[in-house]
C-alpha cells in the first residue's frame, strides 16, 4: 500500500493488550490505568484476521506488542496463528522479558522469528525504580532463554530521557557487548508536546520513511503513533480502516491528546 506521500506502508504493529506487569514511570501513571474490558478487546480470531487482511494488502512485518504482549493468556497460540498467514517475512515480539524466561521456547516452537526486549538499566535498584517493581534478574534470564530459543537478533530497547543516568545506559551498553546484542536508545516522547525523535540505531520517528500502521487491542488501526486519527476494524469492517488508515496517515506526527503509550502500542 501506498500512502499520499509516496511512502509504502508494509508494516503492522499488533498491541494484544493494554495489561502489562511493569508500571514504567515514563509509560503507565502510578496510581494505574482505566482497563479495557474483555469484550473491548479484540479476540485473536479478530486480530489473525486482521493481520491476514493486512498482509493480503502488502503488510511483510508484523510485530506484536502492548502493554506486555506475554500477560495476554494464550498468546502462543495467537503466535501460531499468525506465523500460519503465508506472507510474512519478519514476525517479531516486544516485550520487557519478565515473563520471557517461560515462554522463549513455547514462541520461537510456535514460528514467532525473533524479540526485542525493553530495559532502560541493568542496575537492579534502578531497575525497580524505573519499572517500579521489576526484578531485573528475571529480565535477564528471559533474554538468555531468548537467545537459547533461537530468538535472535535480540536486540535491546532502551530508552533514554531525564530519568536516566550515565550508568543507566553504560550498563544497557555493556549487556550488549558482552552478550552479542543490537542495541537501541529511544529518546523519551512526549506526546501532549508531539516531541520525538529518531531511534538510535532503529527506524522509528524518522516520519519521511514511516512504513506503519498500528492496530490497537480495541480494535483501532492508528495511522501515526503522533496522531489521535483512529479507524475501528469492528465498525468499519477489516479492509476499509486499514484502506482509510492509510490514505489518512499524516506527513508527520503532531502533538495529540492520548498521552501514554501502554494503551496503544510502542
Ligand atoms: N511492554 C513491552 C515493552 O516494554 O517492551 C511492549 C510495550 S512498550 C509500550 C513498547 C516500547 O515503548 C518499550 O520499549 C517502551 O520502553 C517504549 N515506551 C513507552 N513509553 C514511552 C515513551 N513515553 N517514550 C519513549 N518510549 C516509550
Ligand atoms: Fe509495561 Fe512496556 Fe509500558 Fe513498561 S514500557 S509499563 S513494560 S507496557
Amino acid at each position: 500500500m501506498e500512502d499520499r506521500f509516496g511512502r509504502i506502508i508494509n508494516y503492522l504493529r499488533v498491541s494484544v493488550t493494554d495489561r502489562c506487569n511493569l508500571r514504567c514511570r515514563y509509560c503507565m501513571p502510578s496510581d494505574g490505568v482505566k482497563l479495557l474490558g474483555h469484550g473491548d478487546i479484540l479476540s485473536f480470531e479478530e486480530i489473525a484476521e486482521v493481520v491476514r487482511c493486512a498482509v493480503g494488502l502488502g503488510v511483510r512485518k508484523v510485530r506484536l506488542t502492548g502493554g506486555e504482549p506475554l500477560v495476554r493468556r494464550g498468546i502462543v497460540g495467537l503466535v501460531e496463528m499468525i506465523s500460519q498467514i503465508g506472507g510474512i517475512e519478519d514476525f517479531g515480539l516486544t516485550t520487557n522479558g519478565i515473563l520471557l524466561a517461560d515462554y522463549a521456547k513455547p514462541l520461537a516452537d510456535a514460528g514467532l522469528g525473533r524479540v526485542n526486549v525493553s530495559v532502560d538499566t541493568f542496575d537492579a535498584d534502578r531497575y525497580e525504580a524505573v519499572t517500579r517493581g521489576g526484578d531485573i534478574g528475571q529480565v535477564v534470564r528471559g533474554i538468555e532463554a531468548a537467545l537459547d530459543a533461537g530468538l535472535g537478533p535480540v536486540k535491546i530497547n532502551c530508552v533514554v530521557g531525564d530519568f536516566s543516568t550515565k550508568t543507566d545506559i553504560e550498563s544497557v551498553r555493556r549487556f550488549g557487548e558482552e552478550h552479542g546484542l543490537k542495541m537501541r536508545t529511544i529518546r523519551l516522547m512526549d506526546f501532549e508536546k508531539g516531541s520525538f525523535s529518531v531511534v538510535e540505531g532503529g527506524s522509528g520517528g524518522d516520519c519521511g520513511r514511516c512504513n506503519r500502521l498500528r492496530l490497537s487491542s480495541e480494535g483501532k488501526i492508528r495511522p501515526c503513533l503522533f496522531s489521535d486519527i483512529s479507524l475501528s476494524v469492528r465498525k468499519l469492517g477489516t479492509e476499509k480502516a486499514i484502506r482509510e488508515a492509510v490514505l489518512l496517515k499524516p506527513e508527520c506526527g503532531g502533538p495529540c491528546e492520548h498521552d501514554w503509550m501502554h494503551g496503544i502500542g510502542g
